[in-house]
């Protein structure tokens, strides 16, 4: 077994449980692309077992800080299992749900979601694309689906050296889905669709924007960066009067025509629009149109915190022509994906976005990713959905 010695107090987030070795931590040592390696102390004492990346800045992510373990197949049940386990206490009510969440399920770079009877992986790292046919193995048997197919083609693969890679990787089934949240039929393409087909993510707030809307019952709804319509469905299924959905993918959009058909709702109570966000809202300020409730849930601007800066200005440019297109009383539903941003960051930008327009709003509720998505004490990196609610004042 190869072994990794890092610098003196280069230890210390390992002993706090983090995952992550970066390459300015590493003393000496080296491995393939994706073996495990023994991480070990400047004095040589055991820290974890690893797999190693040779061209990440993440030199090593951690499998266990369990001396005793093996990085095998058992080893690979047992964590699937267990993140199986943990789905269970969360009663998702969909047939769709993420089963794997990397790290937070102490699989690093591993990420699985179910859509039915089909699995979605995602192997970013070079651990899990070493390891690709006992996960494989290993997911089928756990879950006792046959199907899983992989969309490896992120970009974050790149920075690990790893080329893309998309297919059936066992079974074969249709790659046109549908799956069943809070009572909608919505459907996706896991070949195609963005990530793994779906933003699962969002599955509880897609929920609570239905509830708003079936108690205010919005008359002009607006959303932003719809994608196949989610948000869409939730609004007209909630009794929206109109619902205008703007995102600048074709494909996404006639996705979104699909789902009112398949759920039964009035399409002359909606349009799409293939554009900009940013410039439809500029233009939808010039011609004096106003909602009554928005939804802001743009793309990741700052996949890194070297980002934060650009998309700090980005996320504060549509949140405030989004504030300044609500009527008084209005309900914004805005959001951040990018792990760059934190929280805290989040709700200052907004609040400066606020200032800019010259409106102030009221707090209402802040919002994180679905329970599949989980954060953990260990590795606050999880945390990359946020979400603000938004009261316009009167
Ligand atoms: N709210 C959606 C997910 C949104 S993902 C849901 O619940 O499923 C972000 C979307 O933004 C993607 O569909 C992408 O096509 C779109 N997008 C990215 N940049 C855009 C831009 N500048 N203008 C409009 N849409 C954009």
């Amino acid at each position: 077994m190869k072994s990794i010695r890092l610098r003196p107090g280069k230890e210390k987030s390992l002993l706090k449980g983090h995952p992550w070795i970066f390459d300015g931590a590493v003393a000496k040592g080296g491995a393939d692309s994706g073996e495990t390696v023994r991480i070990e102390s400047h004095e040589g004492r055991f820290l974890a077992w690893a797999a190693f990346s040779p061209k990440s800045r993440i030199r090593a992510r951690v499998w266990s800080f369990e001396e005793s373990a093996r990085i095998d197949e058992a080893f690979f049940a047992e964590r699937v299992a267990r993140a199986i386990e943990a789905r269970k206490l969360w009663r998702i009510e969909s047939d769709a749900m993420r089963l794997i969440h990397g790290e937070s399920d102490g699989l690093p770079g591993l990420v699985v979601d179910r859509y039915g009877d089909t699995l979605v992986a995602q192997m970013t790292s070079c651990g899990t694309e070493r390891f690709k046919p006992t996960l494989c193995k290993v997911l089928i048997s756990q879950t006792g689906l046959g199907k899983l197919y992989e969309r490896s083609d992120g970009s974050v693969r790149a920075l690990e050296g790893l080329p893309e890679s998309s297919g059936w990787l066992a079974g074969e089934g249709p790659v046109d889905l549908l799956i069943r949240e809070h009572g909608w039929r919505l459907g996706l393409d896991i070949a195609r669709g963005h990530k793994t087909g779906f933003y699962l993510d969002q599955r509880d707030n897609r929920q609570r924007f239905f509830q708003w809307t079936a108690q205010r019952a919005f008359a002009q709804v607006l959303n932003c960066f719809s994608y196949t319509g989610g948000f869409t469905v939730a609004a007209l299924a909630g009794g929206a009067g109109f619902v205008t959905s703007v995102d600048s993918s074709a494909p996404a959009l006639e996705q979104a025509k699909a789902q009112l058909r398949l759920n039964g709702l009035d399409d002359s109570r909606t349009e799409t629009l293939d554009a900009d966000v940013n410039a439809s809202l500029r233009r939808f300020l010039q011609e004096g149109r106003r909602f009554d409730a928005i939804v802001l849930d743009p793309p990741k601007f700052a996949p890194t915190s070297a980002h934060a800066e650009r998309a700090a200005r980005a996320y504060k440019d549509i949140n405030r022509l989004a504030l300044q297109l609500l009527r008084p009383g209005g309900v914004l539903f805005t959001f951040s994906c990018s792990g760059g941003i934190s929280a805290d960051l989040f709700h200052k930008i907004v609040a400066s976005a606020g200032i800019d327009a010259g409106v102030d709003a009221f707090i209402s509720e802040k919002l994180g990713g679905a329970p599949d998505h989980p954060m953990t004490l260990c590795f606050p990196e999880g945390e990359y959905l946020k979400g603000l609610v938004l009261v316009r004042k009167t």
